[in-house]
C-alpha cells in the first residue's frame, strides 16, 4: 500500500484518533484501526472502517450531544 501524500511504500498498520465536527456536535473516536505512512504521518482508513465509522456517526446524531468520545472498539 502506498502513501496518498508522500508516495512511500511505507504504510504500517496502526491506530488512530478519529475527529469529525457534525452540525450539532463533535465527535471523536479513539483507536480506529488505520494505515500510518512512517514517512509523513498520513493516515488511511480502509473502506469497511471507514463504513463502520458511517454507522456509529449515523447513530451519534440521533444521540445529539455536544461533545462525543468513544472507543472503536466498544462502539455497538
Ligand atoms: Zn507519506
Amino acid at each position: 500500500m502506498k502513501c496518498l501524500l508522500c508516495k512511500a511504500d511505507d504504510m504500517q498498520p496502526s491506530t488512530n484518533t478519529y475527529f469529525t465536527q457534525m452540525k450539532n456536535c463533535y465527535v471523536i473516536i479513539e483507536n480506529v484501526p488505520c494505515f500510518k505512512c512512517s514517512q509523513c504521518n498520513e493516515v488511511i482508513y480502509s473502506a469497511s472502517v471507514l463504513e463502520r465509522i458511517d454507522e456509529i456517526l449515523e447513530n451519534i446524531e440521533k444521540i445529539a450531544s455536544k461533545i462525543f468520545i468513544m472507543d472503536y472498539s466498544r462502539a455497538s
